[in-house]
């Protein structure tokens, strides 16, 4: 357990002293930006009356990646999004141990609607962070030494870009027990097994000694409810099982553990036309897409390689010979019941297998965004 977060002391934040049982917003102070403003990351703390662990939460360390600052707006305030009345998820008076929230990591980006930081560099590439580097190696030294040293577990949530939609899944280091406990607490129907990147939050706080996942959940730009709710409630999941809330955890009706998966690429260019959507199951031979000509005539069907079931799609027509399209996750034994489930929106107890697609390759290997070389160093 962290220093500080196992005592109801007063929780000590960058300066600040916390009393147990409080709710503060406060700021991460970074620098100053061109106008000679105070360039500052918005904190909300929760430092609970009891005894527990500390969870800390980050959003939108990619600018656009809006769907996780909308899941802390709720965790704060509840549904009506006003503080300190009867909807509210967390009662500081009765919660054990304390949440460390960033809704906004990346302020500037965010304010730009872009996914790199205003020095062009990506903010997940940078932690633990340098606080005599550059712009974004000091941005993310303030984040990481502010959160990480404090917390016993973290959650940094992302959506998909503008180009793609993700079902909400968790990202997890399977060989760290503590990943793979809290990743399968959140309890999403999709687990994937990643180490990260070098440099992003979560490998780099998981290796500092603070088991990490990351929450994929829907596309950029926007708030999308159904992604939220998803979240909001994993993150719900997670409280209960670290026993800092009290409640009746909300397990999946399936759950899916994939160590590899692949994603099906474009055999031609051309105009996209999907026929499936996320979450679906194909069997083998399934027609996923057309590929049409500038006047629509088809020039190419894609078909699944294997059974399985839709993590990712790509939701700009435009495409490339290579270009991925679908993220497909293979699904041998339990194929047929969740097919029941799904068909028949059944709530039952959680059925569990575990991927391992021979064909398919490690998430970290999927190499499918821009080529991080050419960015600044
Ligand atoms: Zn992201």
């Amino acid at each position: 357990m962290a220093s500080g977060s196992n005592s109801r002391d007063k929780l000590e934040f960058n300066g600040e002293l916390i009393e147990a049982g409080s709710r503060v917003d406060t700021v991460i102070k970074v620098g100053i930006d061109p106008l000679g403003r105070d360039l500052e990351i918005p904190c909300y703390i929760f430092h609970g009356k009891y005894d527990g662990p500390t969870l800390g939460i980050t959003s939108a360390i990619h600018g656009d990646e809006l769907n996780g600052v909308s899941i802390l707006h709720f965790l704060i305030h509840g549904n009506d999004h006003i503080p300190d009345n009867e909807d509210d998820f967390i009662d500081v008076n009765k919660l054990k141990g304390t949440l460390i929230l960033i809704p906004i990591a990346n302020p500037e980006s965010v304010l730009l609607m872009q996914r790199r930081a205003t020095d062009g560099r990506d903010l997940n590439r940078q932690f633990p962070g340098n606080s005599s580097g550059n712009h974004s190696q000091r941005l993310a030294h303030a984040l990481f030494s502010s959160i990480v040293p404090k917390s016993d577990f973290l959650i940094d949530i992302h959506t998909a870009p503008g180009t793609r939609v993700n079902l909400p899944h968790i990202r997890a280091n399977f060989d760290n027990k503590d990943c793979k406990f809290l990743a399968r607490a959140f309890g999403t129907n999709i687990v994937l097994h990643s180490l990260g990147s070098e440099g992003t939050m979560r490998r780099e706080a998981t290796n500092s000694g603070c088991p990490s996942i990351l929450l994929e959940t829907g596309s950029s730009n926007s708030f999308q409810i159904k992604n939220v709710e998803a979240g909001l409630n994993g993150v719900l999941n997670v409280l209960k099982t670290l026993k800092m809330i009290e409640g009746e955890i909300q397990e999946p009706n399936y759950r899916v553990l994939v160590r590899k998966s692949r994603w099906i690429r474009a055999p031609s260019g051309g105009l996209l036309h999907c026929v499936i959507n996320v979450g679906e199951l194909v069997e083998k031979g399934q027609l996923i897409a057309h590929i049409t000509d500038p006047f629509g005539n088809k020039t190419n069907d894609v078909f699944a390689p294997c059974k399985g079931l839709i993590v990712s799609i790509a939701t700009i027509p435009l495409i490339r010979t290579g270009d991925p399209l679908v993220h497909l996750v293979l699904i041998k034994k339990t194929f047929d019941r969740i097919k029941e489930i799904l068909e028949e929106n059944e709530d039952c107890e959680c059925e569990e297998e575990l991927v391992n697609d021979e064909e398919g390759i490690p998430l970290d290997d999927m190499v499918f965004e821009m080529s991080e070389k050419t960015e600044p160093k």
